[in-house]
């Protein structure tokens, strides 16, 4: 895990400082709201593979499962608490918390490295598409 992470450290930091914190609402992206209010989070232009990939599915330490996808900037999403690096899924990088910015419903985690910029992991549950323009 650590040398597929290393290896895209570079690509995930491109994409984040290339794409800010603007979501791109150009007509016909699909956007990403929070299930629970509708609060708009991300889009799906957003996206961006951290180790390979889009989709991921980890367990944490209490046992539960999460499946989520990545995001190079969630700007709806408000990060919380402070950055732990104990069980995270893409160490080196800490992880904090990122809840709806709208309601504070739970819905991912920031995950970020010193020098490398970060990332967002949206939990695939807490996501609704919304591709109207
Ligand atoms: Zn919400």
């Amino acid at each position: 895990m650590l040398d597929a992470f290393d290896n895209q450290r570079h690509e995930w930091f491109d994409a984040v400082a290339a794409d800010g914190t603007e979501i791109d609402d150009d007509a016909g992206r699909v956007r990403l709201r929070c299930a629970a209010c509708g609060h708009l989070l991300t889009s799906a232009s957003q996206a961006v593979e951290i180790a390979g990939r889009l989709h991921h599915h980890a367990t944490n330490p209490a046992g539960f499962s999460f499946r989520f996808q990545t995001f190079a900037a969630a700007p709806g999403c408000d990060v919380v608490g402070t950055a732990h690096a104990e069980h995270s899924w893409f160490p080196p990088a800490r992880w904090q918390l990122a809840q709806c910015g709208a309601c504070a419903v739970h819905c991912g985690w920031r995950f970020s490295a010193p020098a490398a910029g970060g990332f967002f992991a949206l939990i695939e549950q807490c996501l609704v598409e919304d591709d109207e323009s």
